[in-house]
């Protein structure tokens, strides 16, 4: 049993009380921090939560900036473990963790699971890469917290995740979406019927954006139930919001965690229920406590209750990251409005790529996504059908016009990690000739 009763249905007003007092720990702890020190050298204790605008943002570059050891707010020698998100450009950012931050890290996992469904009679397979990338431990501990037989396969190697799954008859695994599309089509190379031959029962499904189609796609090929799960690096990692059985938005663990939603351009904080910029304030981090972190992440808070009777708010699936956003011949798109639309229709397969390039000064986008073999039986002509169906489609949702264009199943490139979706070649093929 991991129902954490108590902090889980918290009456608000003690929850708001126990969070105003972890923020004022927090930020006396954080101006050991090189990085914090001048930042909050000025500001007091807080009164009110209301009064947390008080306090800077931090953001990922201000994490690169202070890297290596800028944001610690304790002793090295209390420092046990370093995670590091997967950065591509410029310097890593680096996370640290005392004994007591894995402690809290692995609870929040443990009760994101439980709530969920998972149970310690249950097998659990973390296919998530262990690591640097903070997916794999952080669920592991959690798993072996609530008591799960856990299996600690990391990610790729198909069949063998598959042979593990038939042999041990796991029930609940922990994937990236991208990767659970991907798997499915060796259980179809081998022939593997899902109901029958596997015991698998729930999937924790998340690390990156995917839309709700995609998370129905998920439980349809696999006749389980999908749940979101959603966390960051700098914060810890995974358990930080988690879809209780309801699969209603993500309970946001408030006791962990004081989210806010800001507006992404002026910062201005906005009420529940606005889109907006997640930031996050650490409650419990005793290595590097964070002020205010500013997610890039878009979603927004509902407050309304939740049948399931936590009284800690919940958060819209994450719509897309600030930095994902493309902006073709000035309309904003979000790749995810891209996936879901794709993902409706059922000739589609599961692989795509967003290419984005210069024609005579025009921005062009390009989908270039691969058939299903499965749906999709027809000649050339019906798949030019199909091609001009889905450019209506996604002309709709983006108001922009694409270029969709089928390929062979199994033809694009794949990655181990998180999906890549999108290939921006603006510059690489804009042409001085023409451009003004
Ligand atoms: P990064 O991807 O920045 O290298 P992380 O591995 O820590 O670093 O990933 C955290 C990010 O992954 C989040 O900020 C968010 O953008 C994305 N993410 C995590 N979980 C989800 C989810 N359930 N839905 C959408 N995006 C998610
Ligand atoms: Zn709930």
């Amino acid at each position: 049993m991991y129902w954490q009763k108590e902090i889980e249905t918290m009456d608000r007003v003690q929850l708001k009380k126990m969070q105003l007092d972890c923020i004022n720990k927090q930020l006396a702890l954080a101006k050991n921090a090189p990085y914090y020190k001048d930042k909050l050298a000025n500001i007091t204790e807080l009164k009110d939560l209301t009064e947390i605008t008080k306090l800077p943002f931090t953001t990922k570059q201000d994490l690169r900036d202070a890297f290596p050891y800028g944001l610690l707010a304790t002793d090295l020698k209390n420092v046990v473990r370093l995670h590091s998100s997967s950065g591509t450009t410029g310097n890593p950012t680096v996370v640290f963790h005392t004994k007591e931050d894995l402690d809290n890290w692995a609870n929040i996992s443990a009760r994101s699971m439980y709530c969920a469904g998972a149970r310690n009679t249950d097998i659990f397979q973390n296919t998530m890469g262990y690591g640097l990338f903070s997916g794999g431990l952080g669920f592991h501990y959690g798993g072996e917290r609530l008591g799960m037989l856990t299996i600690p396969l990391g990610p790729g190697n198909s069949k063998r995740q598959l042979w593990f799954m038939q042999h041990f008859k796991t029930t609940v695994v922990h994937i990236l979406p991208s990767y659970a599309l991907r798997l499915s089509n060796t259980v179809k190379e081998l022939g593997i019927n899902v109901k029958k031959d596997l015991n698998l029962k729930i999937f924790f499904i998340g690390a990156e954006p995917h839309s709700e189609a995609m998370r129905q796609k998920i439980e349809e090929l696999y006749g389980v139930k999908a749940y979101n799960s959603y966390g960051l690096s700098e914060i810890s990692g995974p358990g930080i919001a988690f879809e209780c059985r309801y699969q209603k938005h993500l309970h946001i663990w408030e006791d962990y965690v004081y989210p806010e939603i800001v507006d992404p351009k002026t910062f201005e904080p906005l009420p529940d229920g606005e889109e907006g910029e997640l930031v996050l304030t650490t409650l419990h981090r005793q290595a590097m406590p964070l002020m205010r972190y500013r997610t890039k992440d878009l979603t927004k808070i509902i407050s309304e209750p939740c049948e399931c009777g936590r009284t800690h708010r919940r958060i819209a699936r994450i719509t897309a990251r600030t930095d994902d956003m493309m902006i073709i011949n000035g309309v904003n798109i979000f790749p995810i409005q891209i996936e879901k639309t794709i993902m409706s229709i059922p000739e589609a397969g599961k692989n795509y790529v967003i290419e984005l390039f210069d024609h005579n000064c025009m921005d062009k986008l390009r989908i270039k996504i691969e058939v299903n073999n499965d749906t999709f039986k027809g000649t050339l002509k019906d798949l030019e059908i199909l091609q001009n169906r889905l450019i209506n489609e996604l002309k709709q949702e983006l108001d922009v016009t694409p270029i969709v264009q089928f390929v062979e199943a199994g033809s694009l490139p794949v990655s181990e990690g998180k999906a890549k979706r999108v290939i921006d070649l603006r510059e690489r093929t804009k042409s001085e000739a023409f451009c003004c």
